[in-house]
């Protein structure tokens, strides 16, 4: 297995990823982008991104992802396919592993990302994405304006989306599987006192209706208790049930919490205990994971690879 050397190599290509792309590039550091298995992110799954800023009408996910690599790639960013399976940083410049080659780094910024948990029952797959079913009120939340919506879940993050969602929607039906909210009980008192949220308890998700013409019309749920069967007529469905960090392969590498969110060390929210290896984006932010956070963690984790070079010969 031939080693190649490269000054940046940045593991993946979502928002955070080809903005510390775009930053590396104009700093001359012909930074090496590792695509992974989804090029351009998450924001590739949606279509009508209405909260990036410089858009006032809004743009679309996928057309968004193909700007950003474009403008990246002005500045000599070089893009290659694989995904990392793993980091070695015993020796520098450091060892990148994929599953057919290893690339040797000076520099490393990590932007795996993270991937939301879908409940995996029939037409939430069809449906996700612009077509009623989301994991991101914040995102998608203002596209549902006195409409009726459901949201999937019981913890913080569900009682918080709900919460959101009463700026927008009529009503917004809480499906949880137990008779109470996880969620922490301040959180779970607000969201139960709220007039437009009803909680609609011991039931779990059986289907989302809508596949047939194209958007989310409803979702099937069973009472656990009593084995029935009924269908809630909603144009949204919000799956608030988690997200996983794509952090697995840095495990033992790069801290992590006890989420599995990497953590940055000291004040900076990029660097790592490991001195020219940085993190950005939704894998290292477990509580905004935005397009324009995730960016602006990119930018910073570009501007410290840079300065850190330039110290120790870049
Ligand atoms: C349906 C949906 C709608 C959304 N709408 C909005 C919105 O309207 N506004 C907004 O601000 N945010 C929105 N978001 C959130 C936004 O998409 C994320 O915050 C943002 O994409 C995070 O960017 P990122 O670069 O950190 O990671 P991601 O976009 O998750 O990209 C991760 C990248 O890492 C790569 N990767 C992962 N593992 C590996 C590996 N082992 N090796 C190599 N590469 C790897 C992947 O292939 C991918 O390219 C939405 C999210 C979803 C799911």
């Amino acid at each position: 297995m031939s080693a190649q050397f490269e000054n940046t190599v940045i593991v993946g290509t979502g928002c955070a990823g080809l903005t510390a792309a775009i930053y590396t590039g104009r700093a001359n550091l012909s930074p090496l982008v590792l695509e992974g298995i989804l090029p351009g992110g998450q924001l590739t799954t949606t279509s009508e991104v209405e909260n990036f800023p410089g858009f006032p009408e809004g743009v679309d996910g996928f057309q968004l992802m193909q700007n950003l690599r474009k403008q990246a790639k002005k500045f000599g960013t070089r893009y290659e396919s694989g995904s990392v399976t793993g980091l070695d940083v015993s020796q520098w410049p450091y060892t990148v592993k994929l599953t057919d080659r290893e690339i040797r780094a000076k520099t490393i910024i990590i932007a795996t990302g993270a991937s939301p948990r879908l409940t995996g029952v029939p037409g939430e797959k069809e449906l996700y994405g612009g077509k009623g079913v989301t994991t991101c009120a914040t995102c998608d939340g203002a596209f549902y304006r006195s409409m009726d919506v459901v949201v999937i879940g019981g913890g913080d993050s569900a009682a918080e989306e709900a919460l959101f969602l009463t700026r927008f929607a009529s009503k917004i039906y809480l499906v949880h599987r137990r008779d109470s909210l996880r969620a922490s009980k301040i959180m779970a008192d607000r969201a139960l006192a709220h007039p437009k949220i009803k909680p609609v308890w011991d039931s779990v998700p059986v289907s989302v209706e809508g596949v047939k013409e194209g958007a989310v019309s409803g979702l099937k749920v069973k009472n656990l208790k009593t084995g029935a069967e009924s269908i809630i007529a909603a144009k949204g469905i919000f799956v608030a049930i988690g997200h996983v960090p794509n952090t697995a392969p840095f495990k033992g590498v790069v801290d992590t919490n006890d989420q599995g969110y990497f953590v940055a060390t000291g004040l900076s929210q990029v660097k790592t205990k490991t001195p020219g290896v940085y993190v950005a984006g939704d894998c290292a932010d477990h509580v905004y994971r935005q397009a324009v956070t995730a960016a602006g963690m990119g930018c910073a984790a570009a501007i410290e690879a840079e300065r850190w070079l330039a110290e120790h010969g870049g």
